[in-house]
C-alpha cells in the first residue's frame, strides 16, 4: 500500500457493501434483540459469538451485546486504517484497556510492565490493581529486565500523555521478546503511527479523542490480531462494556475526516509550539516532538510521520503561572479531553493526571493544549494575553 493509503481507506473504509444495499450512508442498527429463526440456529450462532468469533454467513446477530452490525462497521474501518485484522470497539477508551489487562489475568499472566507516563486513568487502573494486575513501572530502558514468566502484557503510549515523549517501538517490541506490546495511539493516530508495522500486538485508541474528532462521542478500540480480537470480544459479551451504535455511526463518520483534521491540527500546533519555545518569557519548557531536542532518537520520519497536535508547555513561575493562564485564555477553552476540532487547555497534575502517585506526578507548572482548528495566529494572540505579565 502506498504511504498515504490512508486518505481513500479513511473514507471508503467499513462502507465497501453500501452501494449493494442501495444506501450511501451506513444504515445505524438499534436492535437490541435479533430474529433467531429456529432455536438449533440460534443457538449456534449464539455459541460462535459469545466464543468472540465475527458474525459468519447465515448467523443471527442474536443480541447487540454480542454483535452489532453498525458497531462492527466502525471495527473494520479502523482495522484497516492500522493495518491490523481486526479492530474491537468498546465504551469508552478505559473499557477497551480493562479488556486488554482481563485478557491477560485471564490467560494466567498478571504481571503488566507498564512504561511512564501514560495518560493518569490507565496509570491510575494499573497503579490500584483493581483487576487483578500486579503492575511493574519501566523506563524503555529497563522494561526487558522486568518481564517475568508470569508477564501477560507491556503497556506503552507514544506520543505519551502528557510531555509527549517517544519510545521506540521496535526496540521495545524486541526487548521483551514474546510479550505482547500495547501501544495507545490515542496521540498520533493511525494517520501518523500504525504500530502493527513496528511490532506492537495490540493497538489502543481513546476514541472519544482524535476519532471521534469533535468532542461529542465517547468510545474506545483495539486494533489487534484475529486472535486476540476474539479473545477481547469474548471478553466485551460477558463485561458488557459494549460501543453503542449511534457512537459506532459517530466514530465511523469522524474517520472519514481524519486525515485531515490531524494535518491541519498537526500545522497549526506546530506553529503554536514554535511560538511558545521562541517568543515567550514567561514560558520555562516546551514539550512537543517537533521541536529539536524533544525527539532525541530521531522517531519523526521513522516510526511517527510527524509531531502530532498535542503541545505542551511549563510557566515559567510554575503553578501559580499555570493556574492563571488556564483560566486567562478566552478563546481556547479550558477543559479536560483532547483531539476535537477547538483548542483546549488543562492542568495535567489537577486534572488528567491527578490519581497519578506524587514521584510520576506531572510537573506543577504544566499545561497541555490539544490544538484544534482554529486560525493559529488566534490561538498564539490568545496564549499571548493569557500569559502576560500581570
Ligand atoms: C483519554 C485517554 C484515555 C482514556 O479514554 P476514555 O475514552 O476517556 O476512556 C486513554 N489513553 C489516552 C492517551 C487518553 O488520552
Amino acid at each position: 500500500m502506498s504511504a498515504d493509503f490512508i486518505d481513500t481507506a479513511a473514507v471508503h473504509a467499513g462502507r465497501e457493501d453500501l452501494a449493494g444495499l442501495g444506501v450511501h450512508v451506513p444504515p445505524i442498527d438499534l436492535s437490541t434483540t435479533y430474529p433467531l429463526g429456529d432455536v438449533e440456529g440460534g443457538g449456534a450462532s449464539y455459541e460462535s459469538l459469545a466464543a468472540g468469533h465475527r458474525l459468519m454467513d447465515g448467523d443471527s446477530c442474536v443480541y447487540q451485546r454480542l454483535w452489532n452490525p453498525t458497531v462492527a462497521r466502525f471495527e473494520r474501518a479502523l482495522a484497516e486504517l492500522e493495518e491490523a485484522p481486526d479492530a474491537v470497539a468498546f465504551a469508552t477508551g478505559m473499557a477497551a484497556l480493562s479488556a486488554c489487562l482481563l485478557a491477560a489475568v485471564a490467560a494466567g499472566k498478571p504481571h503488566v510492565v507498564a512504561l511512564r507516563p501514560l495518560y493518569g486513568g490507565s496509570d491510575h487502573l494499573l497503579a490500584s490493581g483493581l483487576l487483578g494486575t500486579e503492575v511493574s513501572w519501566a523506563t524503555a530502558e529497563s522494561a526487558g529486565a522486568l518481564v517475568r514468566p508470569d508477564t501477560g502484557l507491556v503497556v506503552v503510549e507514544t506520543p505519551a500523555n502528557p510531555t509527549l515523549e517517544l519510545v521506540d517501538i521496535a526496540a521495545l517490541c524486541r526487548q521483551v521478546g514474546d510479550v505482547p506490546v500495547l501501544v495507545d495511539n490515542t496521540f498520533a493516530t493511525p494517520v501518523l503511527q500504525r504500530p502493527i508495522g513496528h511490532g506492537a500486538a495490540l493497538v489502543l485508541h481513546s476514541a472519544t479523542k482524535y476519532l471521534g474528532g469533535h468532542g461529542d462521542v465517547m468510545g474506545g478500540v483495539v486494533a489487534t490480531s484475529t486472535e486476540h480480537a476474539s479473545r477481547l470480544r469474548q471478553i466485551r459479551a460477558v463485561t458488557g462494556g459494549l460501543l453503542h451504535p449511534m457512537a459506532a455511526y459517530g466514530l465511523h463518520r469522524g474517520l472519514q475526516t481524519l486525515p485531515t483534521r490531524v494535518r491541519a491540527q498537526q500545522a497549526g500546533a506546530e506553529k503554536v509550539a514554535g511560538w511558545l519555545q521562541e517568543h515567550h518569557p514567561s514560558v520555562a519548557d516546551v514539550f512537543y516532538p517537533g521541536l529539536p531536542g524533544c525527539d532525541p532518537q530521531g522517531l519523526i520520519g521513522r516510526q511517527q510521520s510527524g509531531p502530532g497536535a498535542v503541545v505542551a508547555f511549563t510557566a515559567s513561575d510554575g503553578y501559580a503561572g499555570a493556574v492563571r493562564v488556564a483560566s486567562a485564555c478566552r478563546l481556547i477553552t479550558h477543559a479536560v479531553s483532547l483531539g476535537g476540532v477547538d483548542t483546549l487547555i488543562q492542568h495535567p497534575a489537577a486534572l488528567t493526571h491527578r490519581p497519578v502517585a506524587g514521584d510520576a506526578k506531572p510537573a506543577a507548572g504544566l499545561l497541555r493544549l490539544s490544538i484544534g482548528l482554529e486560525d493559529p495566529a488566534d490561538l498564539i494572540a490568545d496564549l499571548a494575553t493569557a500569559l502576560a505579565p500581570v
